[in-house]
């Protein structure tokens, strides 16, 4: 008698990311474990609700238990317990799978892609088990998810996998309890399960064994070959040789843009890259991103990964594909790089990749698993110790991020232009589609409409209730904003760049809805409030609002966008109005020449331009001043790929240390703070006379995080607002984030 009045019941009611992530197994095995009674089950939209009976103590163990062993991707946002006393006796405990209707599952969270677990990278390796060399294996932990949900509920009627029934023995594991696939809707194994075939360019099927080791076979003797994965297409070739590499940029005709590479293990990647912790942690973390690393020197690769730069991208097999291949390649990695080209989409067929890929890889490894929502890699870097993405997709979408205020209605917003994402706001999260690229060309278009419609149905948003576009009048992101809206009878909302740039840092910041902050916005190029083209600016606001208060100096960019193609013109610009034109002109045959596609001829034609004033806009970015003395100091000429000129500026600063002789002159125009750049980029020229590139290009981002960080310290003392940021693209530069930061926090 006296051991039951300690008996009490619980039933606590988990929200978060706990549906499709193999939680209500977990749970089973805690409670059981505990000797407690009852059930756990969906709710849907409130989660999931755990109902037991037992022992105080033991219900209180199980409490701890949850959060103590917590399964890797679970996120917990709330836990309530309502204790009552034993009712009705209960025996025993099970997951009731009782369904539950479409309306309930409004609220619950989509899990994203998930790198193969190491107890399913061990099946694959143990010649004892099913899934041995099984390139496909997955549990209930692990596996793909965002990249094959067709609809929700989330269950296998309803995911890519419908093509694969299962076979009696994953059945079993699929409704056994104790199994670590009870549950898990994309399991299979060689019976049932997706087949990897390796194919010739004509469609031919490639004989002589397993396809993954022959493929390694393959990439072992130099060949290209297309991989197909979780949510898109690779190519793949070996680092260790210059010779594919360059055929590969041959055929691809990307002469410098870098390659990501992919290692089987850590002590691989030490072998030619610097391993921090906080880097170390991301390589390995279950969204296995793509990872910007520092080189070792002498860099041991082939210098056509990443030619011109201080860093690889290195990422870690997230996929059982993935780690056969490295398993027989013997290399110490192999560059994966997104087959898709720029400005379009990742295709994602086979019908296509022979299509795309024709005259570009020698074989094709392919599948025959449909990929539903494709998926590009995710980049990050990390900036001063920090995290930071580049690009937010594979592995982390469509998990939300998490707002410091309510949304009052849904909204959706169709990102900018270039490396672009689209983002639905719902109630205090928003969500933010896979990467999309440049939404320059009509399947981009298509492929911003496919994402946006895919969020919204997963979501169950319905009719927008705002549709949000950027400022620009001319992106062609514009058309499905007034689509939406069309069709939902809503409003749209323009938003100015850098404003949009300015809120995220404050949503990531958790800055609350009223308060201003003055924010630092650096990048190449965002449609200002007055029509010209922004880039380097000192912003003051909030959530709603904003006010320019600073920004670099305007300079003319005779030709327009030429100028983000060719260095040498917006070099010329900057120092028209500093430099008599005979000595300007001298400096441009000797040093400059190479940032021209035509040459003198252009040099003159360019003088001309600026004479007359004709079709010369003036810009602020930051993206564009980076350039030009990239394109003096012989970094780099002309653009092959977006940011190639401050990347490769900030590669030889890496190399240099800080001298003196760059001024940093903050000037006022009306209201605005002024930093006079022509001033900063004439200094150069006479730096050049004692000093190395290397210490110029140091010495200069120095002087400019110098200056930009002036400007916001004095905006905030005058304004009296304690909180200053940095975003944008240029808050990818290391150094430059690490200099503001530190003056700021003098300040
Ligand atoms: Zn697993
Ligand atoms: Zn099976």
């Amino acid at each position: 008698m006296t051991a039951r009045m300690a008996e009490k019941r619980a039933i606590i009611t988990v929200s978060g990311l706990v549906q499709g992530i193999g939680f209500r197994p977990f749970i089973y095995r805690l409670a059981t474990r505990r000797g407690l009674r009852g059930h756990v089950k969906n709710l849907g939209d409130a989660g999931v609700r755990i109902d037991v009976d037992g022992d105080e103590s033991a219900i209180k163990l199980l409490l701890s238990d949850l959060v103590e062993e917590k399964i890797p991707l679970a996120v917990y946002n709330k836990i309530d317990i309502d204790w009552r006393d034993v009712g009705e006796g209960r025996i025993g405990f099970i997951i009731d799978t009782s369904d539950i209707g479409a309306n309930e599952v409004k609220h619950s969270l989509i899990p994203p892609d998930v790198s193969i677990c190491p107890e399913c990278v061990e099946e694959m390796q143990d010649p004892g088990d099913r899934h041995y060399l099984y390139p496909f294996t997955c549990c209930a932990l692990c596996g793909p998810r965002f990249t094959t949900i067709v609809d929700l509920p989330y269950d296998r009627e309803r995911t890519t996998m419908i093509d694969f029934p299962l076979c009696d023995e994953c059945d079993r594991e699929f409704n056994d309890p104790g199994d670590r696939r009870f549950n898990a809707q994309t399991i299979c194994d060689p019976t049932c399960g997706p087949r990897m075939t390796l194919y010739h360019p004509d469609g031919s099927i490639v004989q002589g064994g397993d396809p993954i080791a022959v493929a390694a076979r393959l990439l072992n003797e130099g060949s290209i070959v297309a991989v197909k994965g979780i949510g898109g297409i690779h190519l793949a070739t070996k680092t260790t040789d210059d010779g594919p590499l360059h055929v590969l940029r041959t055929r691809r005709r990307k002469p410098g843009k870098p390659f990501a590479v992919m290692s089987p293990d850590l002590e691989n990647v030490q072998k030619y890259a610097i391993v921090s912790e906080t880097e170390r942690e991301q390589l390995t973390s279950l969204a296995r991103p793509i990872v910007a690393l520092r080189k070792r020197e002498p860099f041991p690769l082939s210098p056509l990964i990443s030619p011109g730069l201080d860093t690889v991208g290195v990422m870690l097999p997230y996929s059982g594909i993935h780690h056969l291949i490295l398993y027989h390649v013997d290399e110490p990695a192999l560059v994966m790089t997104s087959a898709n080209y720029p400005g379009e989409p990742m295709f994602v067929s086979n019908e296509d990749a022979f299509k795309k890929l024709e005259g570009v890889a020698d074989y094709l490894l392919l599948h025959n698993r449909r990929i539903h929502a494709r998926c590009d890699d995710s980049v990050l870097r990390v900036i001063d110790d920090q995290p930071l993405f580049l690009r937010r997709s594979r592995g982390y979408v469509p998990l939300p991020i998490g707002l410091p205020f309510d949304s009052r209605g849904n909204v959706v917003a169709v990102g900018p232009e270039l490396t672009s994402t689209a983002a639905i706001l719902k109630e205090d999260k928003c969500y933010l589609t896979q990467h999309l690229g440049d939404i320059e060309s009509p399947e981009s278009l298509d492929f911003l409409s496919v994402a946006i419609d895919h969020l919204v149905k997963l979501l169950r948003v319905g009719v927008p209730d705002i549709v949000a576009c950027d400022l620009h009048p001319n992106f062609l992101s514009r058309t499905v904003a007034a689509e939406l809206a069309d069709v939902s009878g809503t409003d749209i909302v323009e938003v100015q760049h850098h404003h949009a740039h300015l809120a995220s840092l404050m949503a990531d910041a958790g800055v609350k809805p009223d308060d201003e902050i003055v924010g630092i916005v650096c990048d190449g190029y965002g449609y200002g409030s007055d029509g010209s083209p922004w880039g380097g600016e000192v912003l003051m606001g909030g959530y709603e609002g904003f006010s320019r208060r600073g920004h670099l100096e305007p300079q003319p960019m005779p030709g327009g966008d030429l100028c983000a193609l060719r260095y040498g013109r917006m070099f010329q610009g900057i120092l028209y109005s500093e430099l008599p034109k005979d000595r300007l002109a001298q400096v441009l045959y000797e040093s400059c020449i190479e940032g021209f596609q035509r040459g003198g001829k252009e040099i003159e034609a360019v003088f001309e331009q600026l004479e007359k004033n004709f079709n010369t806009p003036y810009t602020t970015s930051t993206g564009r001043l980076l350039d030009a003395v990239s394109c003096l100091l012989g970094a780099s000429h002309l653009r092959t790929y977006e940011g190639e000129g401050p990347m490769k500026l900030e590669a030889l600063a890496a190399r240099g240390r800080l001298r003196g002789g760059i001024p940093v002159d903050v000037e006022r125009d009306g209201g605005d703070l002024v930093l006079m750049t022509s001033k900063m980029v004439g200094a150069l020229l006479t730096m050049r006379a004692k000093h190395r590139a290397e210490d110029m290009a140091y010495t200069f981002q120095h002087a400019l995080a110098d200056g930009l960080a002036e400007m916001a310290v004095t905006v905030a003392k005058e304004q009296g607002i304690d909180a200053i940021g940095f975003t944008g693209g240029v808050a990818n530069n290391d150094m430059i984030t690490r200099v503001i930061h530190r003056r700021v926090n003098e300040e």
